[in-house]
């Protein structure tokens, strides 16, 4: 199977997923033999869970496949430009490469507010739809200060 192939079965998925009730969209993750590890559709709807995009999905699915929370020589093939939370959950899994195939204008075209979550990113915090507020906590570092003198943590 090649880079298309593989692309196509993600497409696949997303297809049939949409016949399945839910939404437009398919991934899967290939590791570096060219295997099959994870597979995700869209299931945000029917879980009642708006972090159920195919990307997370199949991402969850690989690293429990793998035991693992690191994917570094996996490739992600999607069937959508990943919006930016599954961006931001592909780099926290250290994917490899990703290959996509509608971008962020057709699922926007589609209804869909990927290329509009982009567009926030660069805005300042106070001019976002969502505003986002620093409160400054004198015990805004505690997280930090007891992660950093932790002897044993396991480091992602
Ligand atoms: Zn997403």
């Amino acid at each position: 199977m090649d880079n298309k192939d593989f692309l196509s079965k993600a497409i696949e998925l997303a297809v049939d997923n949409v016949a399945n009730n839910g939404g437009p969209f398919g991934a899967i993750i290939v590791n570096k033999d060219g295997k099959i590890v994870g597979r995700g559709q869209n299931r945000v709807t029917d879980t009642y869970d708006p972090t159920a995009h195919a990307e997370v999905q199949a991402i969850r699915e690989a690293c429990q496949q793998l035991q693992t929370f690191q994917l570094t020589d996996c490739t992600l093939y999607t069937s959508c430009e990943p919006c930016p939370m599954c961006l931001g959950a592909i780099y926290w899994a250290r994917l490899n490469k990703v290959y996509y195939a509608a971008d962020q204008q057709l699922a926007a075209a589609g209804g869909f507010d990927d290329a509009f979550i982009y567009e926030e990113i660069s805005k300042q915090h106070e001019a976002r739809n969502i505003p986002f507020i620093a409160l400054q906590l004198d015990n805004r570092n505690a997280p930090f200060e007891k992660w950093i003198e932790h002897d044993e943590k396991v480091k992602y």
